[in-house]
């Protein structure tokens, strides 16, 4: 076999490889960027029963003996990687996000 003919073998597998991957590449580069979810109120009453706030350093210590000033939502264990806006997605809130430096009485240290 010539070294044209493996030129173009080599060649045609690259078009064709090219061929088939160029729609999911651009299909994946228009996939608009996930929207943040909305920031969880104070006021949400399951956010109320656990105590959370959007500063660690404002938790009632009366109500919340086990609190340590160390503890927030960025070294707690169940919030999910962080949004565009900066906050954390929590699966003890589904649909919202809460703000990194909160806290909430489901504080799991981030093993
Ligand atoms: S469970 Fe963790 S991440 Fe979610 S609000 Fe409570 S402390 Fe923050």
């Amino acid at each position: 076999m010539s070294e044209s003919n493996n030129s173009r073998r080599r060649f045609i597998k690259i078009a064709v490889l090219g061929a088939a991957t160029a729609p999911i590449v651009g299909g994946l580069a228009m996939q608009p960027a996930a929207a943040n979810l909305p920031l969880l109120s104070v006021d949400d009453p399951t956010a109320k029963a656990l105590g959370y706030v959007e500063d660690t350093s404002k938790v009632d210590a009366a109500k919340f003996p086990s609190h340590k000033a160390d503890q927030n939502c960025t070294n707690c264990n169940l919030h999910q990687p962080p949004q565009a806006d900066g906050n954390l997605p929590c699966s003890i809130f589904p649909g919202k996000a809460v703000h990194p430096k909160g806290w909430c009485a489901a504080w799991v240290k981030k093993p």
